[in-house]
């Protein structure tokens, strides 16, 4: 056991925060507060009360200044005990393009300050940071830090935003001090774990949060109602639910989307967000329950296979042939573009898009219309920084290049298996950029003229004052699709 795993152990220690042990003097706003979903007249705002018992009320205001001189909005919500003592405030009615602050009261206790926006109704630029994989034992979430300077409009974290278990050696920096959660209590405990790292929290409060999820959230490489440790189906459903609860409690998402987290949010003409949900309508990976590399197979062909279900794709479908802004970004989960794995011409990982190539040509040809001006697909999972072309046949990497691909990095986790990744560039010649060894997250500045790509690194996930920098900054222009240089 090495030194950081050594050091790791003092914080072994139960979480304190959560109702079942907290002392009613704790700091009712320990987990912080978030807002999220940006309309052009409105978001959501969150907190959790820490430590009370019983449904509890709570005061926002919301003002243009962060001194709250001239209030705009100010009332009262209901914190219940059914969900955790969570708060979601769906504001409405606000001018559009503004900053907003917010603030919440409880109990003569005034929580921290939050920042937050509404769309604009036209825009020429938009600044997103992209984000995913933040393993609590593996790294500090120092990277966050610089993100926040970098002040971003939006924040899309597209999934792992808790794990549900260790993996490999370690813990790296601390642990979860707690089994792998199971029940609705447990997913509550976790969420509220993280919730206590103050880089994250500080994130919440300065920027505006679009959140979907992966598989972590509830077990690792689980589909739709099939889980992959979790063998008997009834058990699954059952923990799938608590894990679902547990994430709506926590996150800045309307309750539209506990129904039905796949949406769009607009950024005037100048970009859509359409944010996908690839977990919870997916049929079973092929070939085996869970992610493995597979050879050719039946089931890979099977008609059914789906990673979105049938109406999310409709859902999709008419969204992009619908659309009006100048660009399209799909927000979503995992890896799009084919990877060819040293393994073998037919090698694939079945958990990523490779294991639904049927449902991959399908969003393709859904790109293909005239209204669709840039495709830019979005996504994380690999623990790697990726630049991918997307060609118009994206089985065989034929035909012209039709969109462009951006991967975020791990913002805190062990990279990537250097044994499927390494040999990527050399095997796939549409994949223009990869960096397997860094963490951090990926910063895109959109303008009526292009996007700009910076991939922001992390010295390392173990020093607590890491400098993030730039890794590499690419250009894809207006109607230009890809990386191609
Ligand atoms: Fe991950
Ligand atoms: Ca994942």
């Amino acid at each position: 056991m090495g030194a950081a795993a050594l050091a790791a152990w003092r914080f072994l220690i139960p979480n304190p925060l959560t109702a079942e042990t907290a002392p009613p003097t704790v700091d009712p706003f320990a987990f912080g507060v978030a807002s999220g979903d940006p309309t052009m007249d409105g978001f959501v705002l969150w907190t959790r009360l820490a430590g009370r018992r019983g449904d509890q009320h709570v005061g926002y205001e919301i003002a243009p200044d962060d001194s709250f001189r001239r209030i705009v909005r100010r009332g009262r919500a209901i914190a219940p005990a059914a969900r955790a003592n969570a708060v979601h405030v769906e504001v409405s009615g606000l001018w559009p393009g503004r900053p907003y602050f917010y603030r919440f009261h409880h109990a003569g206790t005034v929580s921290r300050t939050g920042r937050t926006l509404t769309a604009p109704a036209r825009s020429d630029r938009l600044r997103l940071a992209l984000t995913s994989c933040q393993h609590w034992e593996q790294g500090w979430f120092t990277t966050y830090r610089d993100m926040v300077d970098q002040a971003p409009d939006l924040v899309l974290q597209v999934g792992d935003y808790i794990y549900e278990k260790s993996f490999g050696a370690g813990p790296d920096v601390r642990c979860f001090g707690a089994p792998e959660p199971v029940t609705l209590a447990d997913y509550r405990a976790r969420h509220a774990l993280y919730r206590t790292d103050p880089d994250l929290q500080a994130a919440h409060a300065a920027l505006p949060f679009v959140v979907t999820w992966d598989d972590h959230e509830v077990e690792n490489d689980y589909a739709g109602l099939q889980g992959v440790e979790t063998i008997d189906p009834r058990a699954f459903a059952a923990r799938r639910a608590a894990a679902y609860q547990a994430y709506f409690e926590h996150m800045p998402l309307r309750r539209a989307s506990i129904a039905r987290l796949y949406r769009r949010l607009r950024w005037g003409d100048l970009a859509t967000l359409h944010v996908l949900d690839c977990r919870r309508y997916r049929t079973p990976q092929p070939c085996g329950r869970g992610g493995h590399v597979i050879g050719h197979c039946a089931a890979l062909e099977a008609p059914g296979a789906t990673m979105t279900g049938a109406e999310q794709e409709r859902w999709l479908v008419d969204g992009l042939r619908s659309e009006r802004a100048q660009w399209s970004l799909l927000v979503q989960q995992t890896l799009f573009a084919r990877l060819h794995l040293p393994q073998g011409p037919e090698a694939r990982y079945s958990d990523i898009w490779d294991g639904y190539p049927a449902s991959r040509q399908r969003v393709i040809d859904a790109l293909q219309v005239p209204s669709v001006r840039n495709a830019l697909i979005l996504g994380g999972d690999v623990h790697s920084f990726w630049f991918n072309d997307i060609h118009r046949d994206a089985e065989r990497n034929a035909g012209p290049v039709v969109a462009s691909e951006v991967v975020a990095s791990c913002l805190a986790s062990r990279n990537g298996p250097p044994a499927l990744f390494d040999s990527a560039m050399r095997l796939n010649p549409h994949v223009r950029f990869l960096d397997n060894t860094r963490a951090g997250y990926v910063l895109i500045d959109i303008d009526r003229t292009a996007a700009t790509i910076d991939c922001r690194a992390i010295d390392s996930l173990t020093d607590r004052e890491a400098a993030t920098h730039s890794l590499i900054r690419r250009t894809i222009a207006d109607r230009l699709p890809g990386f191609l240089s």
